[in-house]
């Protein structure tokens, strides 16, 4: 079985055999064009060719027959907008999830069109990366275009009609989109007449595990298949990451950082959160993906190796070691708690807990005792103390959790595992997964062909590398200090508004 999943810089292929385990792999590039620092899109025709070849070079790299591959399950990432027109030519590049020139209009429907019932009904956090203000935008910016459009669709989909000639959206990239009514699993009327468009404009919602067979004899030879090789639509990275680590029982938070973060769990229901601070996606309709995303994640340990970590940088290079870890070892030297040292890691804006652009970084609490090494500390704590934040919301709507699973580039460090499961209070553990949203895509996509009844196999697929158990002293430390992070952050809305506004204006100067 093959999952695909078509990220932002990316798509890779993974061939697995029945119980999980990795047979082949491939992945293709292409480039994220940035040519304004809010403009953040790519070709929609770069990414297909790249889905492609990742899928012809998987079977070439595997060499099995090809009537072998049971199926080909999707994961793709969320938010993105196309317009095409009626001959489906696109009319715009591929706009990602990391655009943002669509914040004026998020602001516009937050505060005159009743931005928060929209997000209650489709659960979509109303935010430039929603499709819903990209529209709003086109309609706003760019209207020769929108008049134009045929069909606003996401990247999947453009592949999908690329293969089979349809514009179809499973409910998971829909349930992305700001647009699509979570109970009645169709397009929001509301949500439409916010973006100015009528349901025939976008693609047909189908269930993820939607399954379409019989792609042309050319394509099937080009990829390297059967052309009866059943095609499964499949869901969001997001939702298939949870899978893949196996974190879809209730009470298991799947926590990653890599370059930002997000904190995830799954409901059986669609969940809203009264005060807007968490979305909610679909995996299948049973299984629904509540959490909120941080921009915050390792990028701010990364801006720590660059502008404090010049010694570690030459000391790695010297003895061929990852200057992150030397700079791990620094920080280990100062106590949990960094002796009263706070860090709020806003420095790229927030989005959950805050959902405020305008969010700076700071530290608070300094003192003559402080060291650069309590910096390193107080940072790597903060990132943690800011996930916790986004925790605390969910625990609103369902409790608190049982365990946690931890992936992404952070996971390399103990100490930092170490801290999470501290802050968190809970047992961390690392599961031992490889490309998780492609492994989600194919246990999704046994459920969608019927080899399984429940998508809980996938427990006896992921094994686990490292576990954490809180240490009680040092819970006792982040207990005190937690409030003061929150209330901080909460006390700087006003004053982040104005030092962000200084800093653009500034910047513009320059
Ligand atoms: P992405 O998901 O953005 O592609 P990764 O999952 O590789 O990226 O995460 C990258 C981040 O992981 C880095 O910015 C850094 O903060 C963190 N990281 C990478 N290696 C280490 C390490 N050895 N120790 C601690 N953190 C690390």
């Amino acid at each position: 079985m093959m999952g695909v999943d078509i990220g932002t810089t990316s798509t890779k292929a993974v061939l697995f055999t029945s119980d999980g385990k990795v047979a082949a792999g491939q992945s293709a590039g292409y480039p994220l064009a940035s040519p304004t620092p809010s403009t953040a899109e790519q070709d929609p025709d770069d990414i297909y060719r790249a889905v492609k070849i990742a899928i012809s070079h998987t079977m070439a790299e595997s060499s099995i027959n090809p009537k072998d591959l049971m199926f080909i399950s999707f994961s793709s990432a969320m938010h993105s907008v196309i317009a095409v027109d009626s001959m489906d030519k696109p009319l715009t590049k591929s706009i990602t999830w990391a655009d943002n020139r669509s914040e004026p209009y998020s602001e516009r429907i937050k505060h005159d069109m009743n931005g928060h019932d929209i997000y209650l009904r489709t659960g979509t956090p109303i935010h430039p990366m929603s499709p819903l203000t990209k529209i709003l935008w086109l309609h706003g910016e760019k209207r020769e275009i929108f008049n134009r459009t045929a069909k606003f669709i996401g990247i999947k989909e453009y592949v999908f009609h690329k293969f089979f000639g349809e514009y179809i959206v499973d409910y998971s990239i829909a349930s992305a989109t700001g647009l699509f009514n979570l109970e009645n699993l169709d397009w929001d009327d509301q949500a439409l007449d916010a973006a100015h468009i009528s349901p025939d404009r976008l693609s047909r919602p189908v269930p993820t595990t939607h399954t379409i067979h019989g792609l042309p004899v050319p394509l099937a030879r080009e990829l390297g298949i059967a052309a009866a090789t059943p095609f499964v639509v499949g869901a969001s990275d997001g939702v298939l990451s949870n899978l893949g680590v196996n974190a879809i029982k209730p009470g298991v938070l799947a926590v990653t950082i890599g370059t930002s973060g997000a904190i995830r769990t799954v409901n059986e229901k669609p969940l809203t959160d009264p005060k807007g601070r968490t979305f909610c996606y679909a995996l299948t309709e049973k299984h629904w993906v509540i959490g909120g995303p941080v921009n915050n994640g390792g990028m701010i340990f990364r801006w720590v190796r660059d502008q404090l970590g010049s010694k570690e940088i030459t000391q790695a290079n010297e003895a061929e070691k990852d200057p992150y870890d030397l700079l791990t070892e620094a920080a280990e030297k100062v106590a949990p708690g960094a002796e009263g040292l706070l860090f709020h890691p806003y420095m790229a804006g927030e989005r959950a807990p805050l959902w405020n652009a305008n969010a700076r970084g700071s530290f608070f609490g300094l003192a003559l005792h402080h060291t650069r090494e309590h910096l390193i500390r107080a940072v790597l704590e903060g990132v943690i103390f800011n996930l916790y934040s986004v925790q605390l919301a969910l625990q609103e709507l369902i409790g608190v959790p049982k365990s946690i699973q931890a992936t992404g580039g952070f996971a390399r460090s103990a100490l930092w595992r170490q801290i999470m499961a501290d802050i968190f209070d809970q047992e961390v553990t690392v599961p031992e997964s490889f490309e998780s949203s492609c492994l989600g895509a194919a246990v999704l996509g046994m459920y969608a062909v019927g080899t399984i009844e429940s998508l809980d196999v996938v427990q006896h697929m992921v094994g686990a590398t490292y576990k954490h158990q809180p240490n009680p002293e040092n819970v006792k430390i982040y207990e005190e200090l937690m409030p003061i992070f929150l209330s901080i952050s909460r006390k700087l809305g006003i004053d982040y508004d104005r030092i962000a506004a200084f800093q653009k204006k500034h910047l513009e100067d320059i």
